[in-house]
Parts: structure tokens; sequence; C-alpha cells
């Protein structure tokens, strides 16, 4: 199929547009799969990030400082691992839109799922239900479904399933008279800030507001959102938000997760918590007293000290979002690339592909999420696999591809649409 010249949607053009980037240079700071004549197209960055070329140094200076110091690198060296959680809060919080004391950089996600809900979860009176959406990614649903049985309650009848009313999307209106209608048996909301099947960025601004005015907590989870699109948790008045780093932030696979607690909660230090030592006032921490008086910070959450190694490639990752301008010029290129790939999908494939991810710009972020028309999507997907081209397949129909800013390129754009034509 020709392309028409006059849409400029040509190689030369995706070129030109790599060549006036001006993030165009990060990607050379990320370690490419596939060998360097025949490099991978990576369009699984909302899955597992690629390495920064400098988290090797990072993590080594953690391992040299334990081979040279033993314990005493707990406080000697330049980033003494005692307070090494502090290292990456400030540049952590500029993602999320925080202030540095709202964030701590702790577990996993699905673990600060559950010590949040520890926190905010109490149901009360005709309170007692949890919404979450239909499709909940199952980590999500698990740890809800649990934390109700463990409040004594039942999660069939005490979770409000959020329907899609757009096909699989979400509109803000629904979503919010949802709320609205559920408000007087409803203690709280978990939901992502972007879905991880279809991509669609939800309205977390109206949705938090929709809730907070009836008094329900908002807790959101920001795996498919962190790194990817503009955040302003702080303003937004969200109660509390989850994040893994190892997807948009590159911080290596299941590597420490991010939470954020609103200054409202996280300076009270009377909220009810799972609690640990980490958690503990540093004044007195080693004292070893058996009264916990938690941090006033989103650092009172914390239970163990950190796996240090791991905490190190998180370091690398914010000094890599550091380097580019953080959120405001990668948002700017990302509604660019994933622009040009849904136009080029359009033009090279017209109903082939049906893209479900909405394509308002601030409904979307990297991720374009792929039904192949009337053919065998898993076939599409393994044959893309084949020809070196990295995307994924989530049950039941979709083809999930994710150009990121950081290290893609329009030509990669260029390329992948060019191989699916090929093979379509
Ligand atoms: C990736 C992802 C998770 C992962 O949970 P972990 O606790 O980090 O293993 C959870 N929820 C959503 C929505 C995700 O996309």
């Amino acid at each position: 199929m020709t392309v028409p010249m006059d849409r400029a949607l040509t190689l030369e053009a995706a070129k030109k547009l790599d060549a006036a980037d001006p993030l165009s240079l990060m990607r050379d700071q990320f370690c490419m799969p596939g060998d360097s004549q025949n490099p991978e197209i990576y369009f699984v960055g909302n899955s597992l990030g690629l390495m920064p070329k400098i988290t090797d140094d990072y993590v080594q200076q953690e391992l040299e400082q334990w081979r040279k110091l033993g314990v005493r690198g707990h406080f000697e060296g330049d980033f003494p691992w005692m307070p090494y959680h502090e290292f990456v809060a400030e540049d952590m919080a500029k993602l999320v839109g925080a202030r540095a004391h709202e964030v701590v950089v702790m577990n996993g996600l699905t673990v600060n799922l559950h010590l949040m809900m520890a926190s905010f979860f109490r149901p009360e009176k005709q309170r007692t239900k949890i919404m979450i959406e239909r499709h909940a990614f199952p980590s999500d649903s698990y740890a809800v479904s649990s934390r109700l049985q463990m409040s004594g309650l039942d999660p069939e009848e005490h979770r409000i399933m959020l329907e899609p009313d757009a096909g699989e999307l979400f509109s803000a209106a629904h979503v919010c008279d949802t709320i609205r209608k559920h408000a007087d048996s409803l203690a709280m909301v978990v939901l992502p800030g972007v879905q991880y099947y279809t991509g669609q960025v939800l309205a977390m601004k109206e949705i938090t507001a929709a809730a907070r005015e009836h008094g329900i907590v908002v807790g959101l989870d920001l795996a498919h959102a962190v790194g990817n699109v503009e955040l302003a948790l702080h303003d937004w008045d969200v109660d509390f938000a989850v994040w893994c780093t190892y997807k948009y932030l590159n911080a290596g696979p299941g590597s420490v997760a991010g939470c954020f607690i609103h200054e409202r909660h996280a300076q009270n230090s009377e909220l009810a918590r799972l609690a640990g030592w980490w958690g503990q006032d540093k004044a007195t921490r080693f004292e070893m007293k058996d009264q916990f008086r938690p941090i006033p910070t989103a650092e009172g959450w914390q239970l163990s000290n950190p796996p240090i190694l791991a905490m190190a490639a998180v370091r690398a990752s914010m000094e890599v979002f550091r380097t580019a301008g953080a959120m405001g010029p990668l948002r700017k290129k990302s509604l660019k690339l994933t622009g040009l790939f849904a136009e080029l999908l359009k033009d090279r494939l017209g109903e082939k592909v049906n893209i479900i991810t909405p394509l308002e710009e601030s409904e979307r972020g990297c991720q374009l999420s792929l039904e192949i028309a009337g053919g065998d999507g898993k076939a599409v997907y393994h044959a893309l696999e084949e020809s070196g081209v990295r995307t994924d397949w989530r049950e039941p129909n979709v083809i999930r591809a994710a150009p990121v800013p950081l290290y893609n390129t329009f030509e990669d754009v260029w390329q992948f649409v060019d191989r699916l034509a090929r093979l379509l």
C-alpha cells in the first residue's frame, strides 16, 4: 500500500521528527535489547521498562559500600543506607504531583495497597463497601476482596463493580454518577489512573472530587500512570496512591514501589496502621522503645529497612527523569509519538486494526491497545515477536503496544506499523 506523500507519514518524515526531538539523546542512555545491527522494536516499557546505563554504576556503588564498609555503610559514604529512601522522595514526588513528605518508596505495589487499605478502609454503619472496576488488574481485585474478608465482610456483597459504559471505556460522568448513586454505602474507591488493558486515562481529578464530596476515601493504582502521564495527587486531594517502579520508571524487575499519602493523613500520627520500626520517629528508632511514634510523613508507613540494591536502581531512574526534565517534556513528546502511531495505524491499516484506547489526548498515555479485526490477534502478536517487535498480549483480545518517550523514536513507530502492515 502506498502512503500518500501529502500526509507526511513517510519513513523520512519520521526520521525528521527524531532529528528535531529535544529528547532524542535520551535513547542513548538506555540499554536497547537485540543486537546493534538489528535492534528490537521495544514497545513494552509499560510492562518492564528498559535498563538505564547508569543503573549498573548505581548498584555497583552500593555493593562497593557493603564490600568496603560493612555495617558502617548505614551511616557513611555519599548515600548512607539509613536515610537512603530520602534520596528518591523529592524526584518521585515531582512525578506524581506531590510534596516530598507525601511520598515514600517501599515494598511492592500490592503490599502498599494492603497497607493503605489497613489504614483507610474503616467500614462504619452503612458504609462498608469498596468500589473497583469490573476488569481491575487481578492483584488489585484480590487485595480488595481479601481486605473485605479480613474485616469480616463478604466480598460478593461489599464490592461495588464499576462497569464500563462505552465499550470497554469509562466516561467521567458515568464513574462520578456511580459513585454518587452508591454514596451511602461506599467507604472507599480503588481505581486505576490508567487502565492497564485499554490504556485509558481515567478522569482522576473529577472522580476524586465526586468521591471526596461524599467523604469517600479515594485510592489510586498508578502502575500504568506514573512516568506516563502528568499527575497532581496533592492538588486533586487524592487520599492515597500506589505504583510500581519497573514499568515506565525503569527501576528494574520487581523493584521497590511508591506510595502517596496526602498530607492531611500523612501528618496524622494518630491514624491506625500496620506498624514497623522503619516508620518509627527517627530520633528514637534505635532506643528500641516499645511505644510506636510514627514519623509524621508518608515515611511513617514504612515497615522494614529497604532493599538498598533495588533502591539504588530507583535512584538511577530518578536521575534519568531529572535529566529528561521530568514529565513536562516527556508528556509533550509522548503525545506526538503515540499520536503518530495512531495516525499511521489508521493510514496503513484502516479497518484491519481497531484501536480501543481513546484517542483524545486527555484520555491516552503512551499505550495503544489494538484489536485485530476479524483475525487471530494472538497469532499476530506471535508473528510480531518473531520479527523482533516486542509488544504484549493481554487476554482476551488485545495487543498492547507502548512507545515510550524516553527511549522510543518516531522511526520505531513507523517501523512497527510497517511490519504490522506487512503481516496483515
Ligand atoms: C503491574 C501492576 C501491578 C503489579 O503489582 P505488583 O505488586 O507490583 O506485583 C498491580 N496493579 C496494576 C494495575 C498493575 O498494572
